[in-house]
This record gives structure tokens, C-alpha cells and sequence, in this order.
């Protein structure tokens, strides 16, 4: 153990915040109280518990207020809100999709649903998010321009798409990756999953790329037991999101008319009542993780990740950063086995079997950064 004494006061305080002498600390716990049993009893009496219903539309309309952006469109989860992005940009089969092998596997499974495939660019480490110089260097070596599309040359096949994810809620560089997806022809789509309420330069992430994605799993900073939504401001787009997620039915008074082939993706009544009444929170819980960040940055002998310059992060899950993975794993299983719930960032997608295949660039700081990184408990408690 390499700071036994950094540790065990980093567990007093863990204890201490949570107001819990023993017992398991979770690493990210959803916080209810009264008013999400309130709107789902609600829900379930007007009988609209499914796809139709006042709070799917109350929903996309927080949201949309919340970020600044035109439209929201709720699904039933960020995986599939992020297939529908890319589908609405145009990613067909045997595209190539560019993204970070830093994330969780969500992403890249999201590419694969089309049957294209992703290409892992390293992540930077001031932001853990998408290094547009990689990016760039990438497009620089590997692409050409043909016909207002960008060419991978080896394989001929077309980069259409990329998708930067916003990590553990802490802003990728996302103007500079949108000037480079501009420039080389490539739509751009956020993985704001993890970053509901997290800003760069003043505008909220989600809203640089074509469309943004959220997910509301019980894991995030909010939750509606299960779902997710698309944001964006070309009208257009929400439309079309809209129209292929309710199984591209064409309005009719009585008649069922498709005409294109999709599913069924919305976002039913009930988890959209949760979604209403943990909205209503979004700001004391952003505020009270900010502040939890702080204490943890305050802590003796720990090195924190903090926001990047000009950006407010939701500091949803706070990133301890170790010496080495020896550290790392000392660490793990100290504290698990204090019961305090601490966890590694995810394998590398470029580590898993499934996706060692896949084209990629350097992966050097993305292997850096998850050897050493550990998520700390971030849950927000009520009366905190
Ligand atoms: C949670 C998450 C998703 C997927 O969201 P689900 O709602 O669980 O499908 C996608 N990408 C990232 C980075 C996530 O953290």
C-alpha cells in the first residue's frame, strides 16, 4: 500500500459524507424522494404508462430548456439513442465511425448496430475525453477527400461519423473536434451520456455535434430507471429521430402506414414521470457533486481529476488518479474490502476481444490513463 495513511482518511471521510460508520458505500446510488412516488402514481393512475402521455412530452421539454437545445427526443435508453444519432447522420453499413477506446462499450456497440465499425483515436488526459490531435493526425495520415466524403484509404471505406464521449462527465475539447469533423466532412455526434449538466465554454456539452445523447440508466446523474434522449437543433433531425423511433408510423387518424423500416424505441409514460421529477433536482444534485469534488480534492496525499479550464463539469463520477496499475490495485482492493465501493474505468475497447480487430491510432494515453484511473462513491443523498 503506497499512502496506507491518505487512504484510510480518504475511508473516514467517505464514511463520514454518507453518514454511514459501516455497510456497503455505493459508487453511484439514484436519490428519490417523495415526488418521483408522487409522479409515477400519477402516471399509473391517468393509465398512459406507455409510449403516449403528457410526461414524455414534459420530459423533452425540461431537457431541451435544461441544455439550451431546440429539440429532445426520448428513447428508451443512450444505447439506442445513440444508434438512432447515427442513423439519422446517414452511418450505413460497412461505414467507419471514429471514437475513443476509452469508454464504455456502449459506444462502439451503438456503431456495430449498423454493421459499421469504429476506429479508436486516443483520448488526452487533461480531459480524458477525444485528443483532437490525434483526431487530426489520424484524418491527416489515413484519409483523403473524395466527393465531399472522407475516404479511409486503405480500406476505401467511408469516416462518416464521430463520436467523442464526454467522460465521467468532465468536457472532451469539443469545439476543436468539431472544427476537425467540419473540415474533413464528418458528422459529428456527442456521447453525452455521462455529462448531462456539464458545460464547455458556456454552452452545454451535447450541443456542439449534430446530436447530442443522454442516458438516464439508474447509474447516472439522473435516472428513469432505464432511458435515454437525443438533443439537437436541426428540426429535421429531431423530426426524423422522432419518426424512427415510433416504428417510422405515418400520422393517421386509424390507419397504419410505415414507410421505413424501424423499431420501437420510445421512452414509455412511467420512466418519463421519474425523468420529470428528477429533472426538477438536476440542479441541487449538480451542485452538491460539485461540492463533494471538492471535499475529495481537498483530501491529503490524492490526486483528483478536475474540470478543464472554461468548463463546469457534473463531476458525476469523481476519478482518482493512481501512480500505476500496482497502485491501482492496491487501492481497489483496499477499499472494496472496507466496503467502499471503488472501481477501475472500463477495459479499453481496443483491449476486448470483440473489438482488437478494429482500425486505431495511438493508444498510448488511453492505455495511460486506464491503468491508473479509480472512481471514487459520487452518489447525491438527500438532505445533504
Ligand atoms: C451509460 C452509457 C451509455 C449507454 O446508456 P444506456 O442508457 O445504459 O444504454 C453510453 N455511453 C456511455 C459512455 C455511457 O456511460
Amino acid at each position: 500500500m503506497s499512502n496506507p495513511q491518505a487512504w484510510s482518511s480518504l475511508v473516514r471521510f467517505i464514511r463520514q459524507y454518507y453518514a454511514t460508520a459501516e455497510g456497503l458505500v455505493p459508487l453511484h446510488a439514484p436519490c428519490f424522494d417523495q415526488r418521483e412516488k408522487d409522479l409515477v402514481t400519477n402516471c399509473i393512475d391517468s393509465t398512459f404508462v406507455s409510449s403516449v402521455g403528457q410526461y414524455v412530452t414534459e420530459f423533452e421539454q425540461q431537457v431541451a430548456a435544461f441544455t439550451g437545445a431546440k429539440y429532445a427526443v426520448a428513447v428508451v435508453n443512450g444505447t439506442v439513442g445513440l444508434y438512432l444519432a447515427l442513423k439519422v447522420v446517414g452511418v450505413q453499413s460497412n461505414d467507419l465511425v471514429l471514437t475513443q477506446s476509452l469508454t464504455f462499450v456502449a459506444t462502439p456497440n451503438a456503431i456495430k448496430m449498423h454493421q459499421a465499425d469504429p476506429v479508436f483515436i486516443d483520448v488526452e488526459p487533461e480531459t480524458m475525453g477525444l485528443c483532437p490531435a490525434a483526431l487530426k493526425a489520424f484524418l491527416t495520415e489515413h484519409s483523403d477527400q473524395r466527393n465531399g466524403r472522407c475516404i479511409h484509404r486503405q480500406t476505401g471505406r467511408v469516416i462518416r461519423a464521430c463520436v467523442p464521449m464526454h467522460t465521467l462527465g468532465f468536457p472532451a475539447r469539443i469545439d476543436a473536434i468539431l472544427d476537425i469533423c467540419n473540415q474533413y466532412n464528418i458528422a459529428l455526434v456527442e456521447d453525452a451520456a455521462e455529462s448531462l449538466g456539464s458545460v464547455y465554454h458556456g454552452r452545454h456539452t451535447g450541443r456542439f455535434g449534430q446530436l447530442g445523447v443522454f442516458s438516464f440508466n439508474g447509474n447516472k446523474i439522473i435516472t428513469t430507471g432505464g432511458g435515454g434522449m437525443l438533443i439537437t437543433d436541426d428540426a429535421e433531425l429531431a423530426r426524423h429521430a422522432k419518426h424512427l423511433s415510433t416504428t417510422a408510423k405515418v400520422p393517421h387518424a386509424w390507419l397504419f402506414e410505415h414507410d421505413e423500416p424501424a423499431y420501437n424505441l420510445r421512452m414509455p409514460n412511467l420512466n418519463a414521470a421519474l425523468g420529470v421529477a428528477q429533472m426538477q433536482k438536476l440542479p441541487q444534485f449538480i451542485a452538491q457533486k460539485r461540492q463533494l469534488a471538492q471535499h475529495y480534492q481537498h483530501q491529503p496525499g490524492l490526486v483528483m481529476q478536475k474540470e478543464p479550464a472554461n468548463t463546469q463539469a457534473n463531476y458525476w463520477l469523481n476519478a482518482l488518479m493512481c501512480q500505476d496499475q500496482t497502485e491501482r490495485d492496491a487501492f481497489l482492493d483496499w477499499t472494496n474490502s472496507q466496503q467502499i465501493q471503488t472501481r477501475p474505468l472500463w477495459t479499453p475497447m481496443h483491449q476486448l476481444p470483440i473489438y482488437a480487430q478494429a482500425l486505431r491510432g495511438e493508444m498510448t494515453q488511453t492505455e495511460w490513463l486506464a491503468a491508473r484511473v479509480v472512481n471514487l462513491p459520487s452518489s447525491v443523498v438527500n438532505d445533504a
